[in-house]
């Protein structure tokens, strides 16, 4: 099973609910992976603390361009929806920061003068921790766009056991490529207007992706009330809530776990494993 850890925007408490989970169920004796696919701003491993790390460079493909074959038809710089060639009389320019590797370009050439290339945009990293398997997508600063990396992570989804992405923020394509494919999307929320604002964002994405939806909502309390009626009239289930508690935020800032130390929270994480289970709680 595949649940994908979204919100609508950055501060939720994501990656708290992510490495939480992952930990849990881990402990309870499920097979796990943690995804961390929030490749711009990669934080779990600060939670999961990951040990025998593998490093794994991470290529996209750009074309190469071989002058000597070319005979500046200007195809290239035709097909390129992208701006990513500009096909000059006597030259061919080529941008690999903005190409999308969509090969246009090295399919139309008639010459074989432009052929694809390795171009590395950032790493993937291996490791495990507490019974936990992790991989982190990690973008090189400066990239455009975390989109293939995130999808190569997606693809170390182990094929058995609960496999837990932790999404990027936000509702734009890296949150969607994170989510797609997910069994559950589990939007990660507070009750708060801008909180509420951004749910109803990711719900909306979620639903378009035809993606089962549930909530969790943390920092609980003042102003729920208005966040229960949305999602009572949306249709979407509560699955777990953390209250507002000085003592979660003091553990977060630590870099520790709220399983670890707020045991009395660890029956959260276990019936939200039995929600994605399917078990009553
Ligand atoms: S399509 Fe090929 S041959 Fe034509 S201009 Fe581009 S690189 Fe040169
Ligand atoms: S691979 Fe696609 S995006 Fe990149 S330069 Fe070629 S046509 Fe443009």
């Amino acid at each position: 099973m595949l649940v994908t850890i979204a919100s609508g925007k950055g501060g939720t408490g994501k990656t708290t609910i992510a490495v939480n989970l992952a930990v849990a169920a881990a402990a309870a004796g499920l097979p796990v992976t943690l995804l961390d696919c929030d490749a711009e701003d990669p934080d779990c491993h600060i939670f999961l603390r990951p040990e025998g790390l593998t490093l794994e460079p991470f290529a996209v493909e750009v074309p190469a361009f071989a002058r000597d074959l070319c005979d500046f038809c200007g195809r290239c710089g035709e097909v390129c929806r992208f701006n990513a060639i500009a096909a000059l009389k006597d030259d061919v320019l080529i941008f690999p920061e903005v190409c999308h590797s969509c090969g246009g370009c090295w399919e139309v050439c008639p010459r074989g003068a432009l052929k694809p290339a390795p171009r590395v945009v950032g790493e993937i990293r291996r490791g495990s921790a507490r019974g936990v398997a992790f991989v982190e997508g990690r973008l090189t600063v400066g990239e455009r766009t975390p989109v293939p990396i995130i999808r190569e992570v997606k693809r170390r989804a182990a094929k058995d056991g609960l496999t837990i992405a932790d999404a990027p923020p936000g509702t734009a394509c890296p949150m969607v490529a994170a989510a797609r494919g997910s069994d559950v999307v589990l939007l990660v929320t507070e009750p708060t207007p801008f909180g509420l604002y951004d749910l109803k964002l990711a719900a909306a994405v979620a639903r378009e992706l035809g993606l089962r939806r549930a909530v969790f909502v943390n920092r609980a309390g003042e102003g729920e009330e208005e966040l229960r009626a949305y999602c009572a009239a949306e249709g979407l289930e509560i699955w777990g809530t953390l209250p507002d508690d000085r003592r979660a935020a003091e553990v977060y800032a630590g870099a520790g776990l709220i399983v670890d130390e707020l045991p009395h929270y660890r029956r959260v994480f276990e019936d939200l494993l039995a929600r994605l289970d399917g078990r009553p709680e």
